[in-house]
């Protein structure tokens, strides 16, 4: 079968890491040995990345030692994002789709999927819809067709961010869409996108072939490989990567993202700026019964043992986990989520009516209002944060981990996170929500050392209780 791409346009950086990093033989051959786990605790808790070779270990312990390997992770954690969750709300804008992918109910031989692109009408609508919850960051979300080329894609980002609802509008962008060759990339980096976004689904090559039939776009495994390296070097400012969990054996994913991380820090001084791991959700026309599932006991290790190899990259947990599950990752690895979420096209502007499930890609997990979450996070001791400062001020890519390295990222991720709290709780909170957060507001600002900042800090939540005046951020 001839690939459909033309691999003359592939990165200058394009090996395949994945044979390289020799997966099956680490996997095989890494027993688990006391000494050499507790080295690799101790290299994650200095913060530095782990190899593909270091992340085998943590993973020859999971099954004994994952009490030690939640603890690290957690102080990790603790340490490096604070109490912080950052908030978002994904945004599908169309599912047409000439992909075959056999566990998407978006899939082209899904004659059940009722198909549906988002006029610009209705994607103000759910927009609008999107910013009276009191949103501030989205991913768009597109199937893979002709008709979402790059300029469409660019032209979305721009209507989205021309969108003022009340005292709202979206601050940041990412994009999840079928990789795009340089120009591509490029063409969406200069609408003003946050993160480009795209799962590998699996690093396991005989399973991605299964997966993904030859003759679709989707079905070149290294067209996709090579995307990120692609978009850094079109000068995307932040990258994300993922894998879908369920197809393959977790075990060789987590390694095949870790190397992946690993690859792009190698070539491009900076690895992704998130990794996502979703685990598959049954979907509507599609057949399920093949896929490797695993205990949620499981999944937790394996969101422990990533946030022990990547220090410094965002762990999304989506609402594909149900309630309890994401409560739990975000004691010791994630450091985002999405809530409010609805993934059926058109959904946010008909909240209240029941979900178009013939519209949506597969079913999710955590169904409970962006109120009912904020209230949650904050009663647990969480920092709830819309903040979007660093890519507005630049601080993305590599210039993002010289600022997180030396703990800067305490001094303005918590400003930030306070600020954009206040917003949320002066223009969207339900009065139970907004109690919780004005405590929290005041527990955080205790914690604070006297400062010119700090009182700037506080003359600007004051302002933000008592004005109009929104987006003050450091
Ligand atoms: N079409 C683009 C692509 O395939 O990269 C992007 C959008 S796709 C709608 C977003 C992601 O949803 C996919 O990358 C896949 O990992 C995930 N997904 C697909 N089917 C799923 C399922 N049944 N359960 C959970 N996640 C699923
Ligand atoms: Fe299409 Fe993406 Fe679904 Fe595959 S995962 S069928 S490419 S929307």
């Amino acid at each position: 079968m001839p690939l459909l791409f033309d691999h003359s346009k592939l990165s200058r950086s394009a090996v395949d890491f994945i044979e390289e990093a020799n997966i099956d033989e680490l996997l095989e051959n890494t027993k688990f040995d006391l000494g050499r786990f507790a080295e690799v605790l101790a290299k994650s808790r200095s913060k530095e990345p782990l190899s593909p070779a270091e992340a085998a270990v943590l993973i020859a312990g999971a099954e004994t030692q994952s009490e030690a390997i939640f603890e690290t992770a957690r102080a990790l954690k603790r340490e490096v994002y604070g109490n912080r969750i950052v908030i978002f709300a994904p945004l599908y804008v169309g599912n047409l789709c000439q992909n075959d992918c056999k566990y998407c109910a978006f899939r082209r031989s899904n004659a059940a999927e009722v198909r549906h692109t988002l006029s610009d009408e209705q994607l103000e609508a759910e927009v609008r819809a999107m910013l009276r919850q009191g949103h501030k960051r989205t991913i768009i979300v597109f199937g893979e067709h002709r008709k979402y080329n790059p300029q469409y894609i660019a032209d979305c980002v721009r209507k989205i961010y021309a969108i003022r609802e009340g005292n709202g509008n979206i601050r940041r962008i990412n994009v999840n869409a079928a990789p795009m060759d340089h120009e591509g990339f490029r063409i969406i980096h200069e609408a003003g996108i946050g993160t480009y976004q795209v799962f590998q689904e699996t690093y396991h090559k005989p399973t991605y072939a299964k997966m993904h039939p030859a003759g679709t776009e989707k079905g070149d495994f290294m067209w996709r490989l090579d995307s990120l390296s692609r978009a850094y070097e079109a000068g995307a400012d932040d990258v994300g990567l993922g894998a879908l969990f369920g197809l393959s054996d977790w075990r060789y994913e987590v390694l095949g993202l870790v190397a992946h991380a690993q690859h792009l820090m190698k070539h491009y001084g900076c690895g992704p700026h998130t990794i996502s791991f979703p685990r598959i959700q049954p979907a509507a026309g599609t057949d399920l019964s093949w896929a490797h599932t695993f205990s949620d006991h499981v999944f937790k290790c394996l969101v422990a043992i990533l946030r022990l190899s990547v220090p410094y990259t965002g762990l999304i947990c989506t609402a594909r986990e149900s309630a309890e599950v994401r409560r739990e990752v975000m004691n010791f690895g994630v450091s985002q989520i999405d809530a409010g979420t609805r993934i059926d096209i058109g959904g946010y502007s008909q909240l209240g009516e029941t979900q178009v499930s013939e519209k949506e890609q597969f079913h999710i997990g955590d169904t409970r209002t962006l109120d009912d979450i904020m209230r949650e996070l904050l009663e647990d001791g969480f920092i709830p944060s819309f903040c979007t400062a660093c890519y507005r001020k630049g601080r993305t890519g590599q210039q993002f981990m010289e600022f997180a390295i030396p703990g800067f990222i305490h001094k303005m991720c918590t400003p930030n996170a306070l600020t954009t709290l206040q917003e949320y709780l002066s223009d969207y909170a339900s009065e139970r929500t907004r109690a919780a957060g004005q405590d929290a507001i005041a527990r955080e600002l205790g914690k604070i050392a006297p400062s010119a900042q700090k009182d700037e800090l506080i003359h600007r939540l004051d302002l933000i209780e008592h004005t109009s005046q929104r987006d003050l951020y450091f």
